[in-house]
């Protein structure tokens, strides 16, 4: 079976097509300004060299997924004969609220159920449920899925994911630790486990999902027992422009002291904050590391703020699990990172954790990191959420 993979931002769709029986990538593609001037489609089929570019106005997702489909059943760069070859397609879903723990098969219920979590993901929902609803029109007969990024975390404890609130809060809005990027935790722990040969029931686990937005899960016996990313996923480590921990009473203070609304500091903790807040000089990583070796003391205290914090949720975790067997990094700065990895595995011998240097000095292929005299395992994984989201599709989609 053949499983497209869709993931709607509101201006942006990312996709790729899946042949499951041997899990194999056929086709990845990217729409990019979707309902702005300029929009355009880049096609790629696996295997062959040049890419396939689309600048046409696409005024809306509906629009973005017809030309998608197009490219896929392209003469030269396709990889359908005709959409019948399309067995199912999985869908991106960022919140789920409390209400699905699973991917689940996408009927007008679900559809509901996503709308009432409009309200907890605002900028995320909305646009995932334009792509499904485009999908749907194009393609009512094929079975669709949503996969959650929300959904791992469900099996947290209350005592990890309460806020110390009046506890109405969560009786009455359902305000409580949620966590993100659930997804790629569950993916690379999957791998971990198979490249370590340990069933997962008898690993501890830390994954680090370190991307422009950044989350720490704690795993244990397979199940996410604790995460970084709250109830937004504003919360915990320090991101490319996001704040991460705050004292809370900041907020109020900035928005006296500025004379601007409540809406805008939380504008600023989101897109202002983080390394580039501190650094002044950008949201990226190789940014930041190119300006330390220009001497830039700013960016040389940024990474620091990150790195730190970074370590102090492997910290605890560590006391919360009573110990860890492996240690994951991922995503855009965990898989390219050498240097950023060693920074924060270092100085962690009397945890057991002892990265090894040159092992550390790999990009792109999965890899165990650590010195064979380290207790902990460090692994860096490739993280693919396409091909989880696919594998849920399929499994759904064959019952
Ligand atoms: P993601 O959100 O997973 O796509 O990660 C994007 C982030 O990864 C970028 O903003 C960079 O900060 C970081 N990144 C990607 N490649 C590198 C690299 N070679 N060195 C350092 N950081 C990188």
């Amino acid at each position: 079976m053949k499983v497209l993979v869709i993931n709607c931002g509101s201006s942006s769709l990312k996709y790729q097509v899946l042949d499951m029986t041997g899990e194999s990538l056929l086709a990845k593609g990217l729409v990019e300004r979707i309902g702005i001037e300029g929009s355009a489609l880049t096609h790629e089929k696996i295997g062959l060299s040049d890419k396939f570019k689309l600048v046409t106005p696409m005024n809306n997702h509906r629009e973005a997924i017809g030309h998608v489909i197009d490219a896929l059943l392209d003469r030269d760069h396709g990889v359908i004969s005709s959409m019948g070859d399309i067995g199912a397609v999985g869908h991106r879903v960022v919140h789920a609220g409390e209400k699905y723990a699973k991917s689940v098969l996408i009927n007008d219920g679900v559809i509901e159920a996503l709308k009432e979590c409009i309200e907890l993901a605002p900028l995320h929902n909305p646009p995932n449920l334009l792509g499904i609803e485009a999908c749907r029109e194009l393609m009512p007969e094929t079975p669709m899925t949503a996969v959650f990024d929300t959904a791992f975390h469900q099996t947290m404890p209350p005592e990890a994911y309460i806020y110390a609130l009046p506890y109405r809060y969560y009786e009455k809005y359902k305000v409580r630790r949620y966590g993100f990027h659930g997804t790629s935790h569950k993916y690379v722990a999957e791998r971990a486990s198979y490249l370590l040969g340990v069933n997962l029931n008898d690993l501890k686990i830390i994954t680090c999902h370190l991307g422009n937005g950044a989350s720490v899960t704690a795993i244990k016996r397979g199940k996410c027992i604790d995460t970084s990313m709250g109830f937004t996923p504003l919360e915990g480590l320090v991101m490319g422009t996001r704040s991460g921990d705050l004292d809370p009473a900041i907020v109020s203070f900035i928005r006296d002291k500025e004379g601007i609304h409540l809406h805008d500091v939380i504008d600023v903790l989101n897109k202002e904050s983080g390394v580039l807040g501190i650094s002044g000089v950008s949201s990226d990583f190789r940014d930041l590391e190119a300006a330390v070796e220009d001497g830039n003391e700013k960016a040389s205290l940024a990474i620091k703020v990150f790195t730190r914090k970074v370590r102090f949720y492997i910290g605890a975790y560590i006391a919360e699990m009573n110990g860890v067997d492996a240690i994951v990094f991922t995503a855009g700065l965990g898989e390219n990172s050498a240097n950023m990895r060693s920074v924060i595995c270092s100085d962690l011998g009397n945890l057991g954790i002892k990265l090894d240097l040159v092992r550390n000095n790999v990009r792109g292929k999965e890899t165990i990191i650590s010195r064979d005299d380290s207790r902990v395992a460090i692994l860096m994984i490739p993280t693919n959420e396409e091909l989880m989201i696919a594998r849920d599709t399929y499994a759904l989609a064959r019952k």
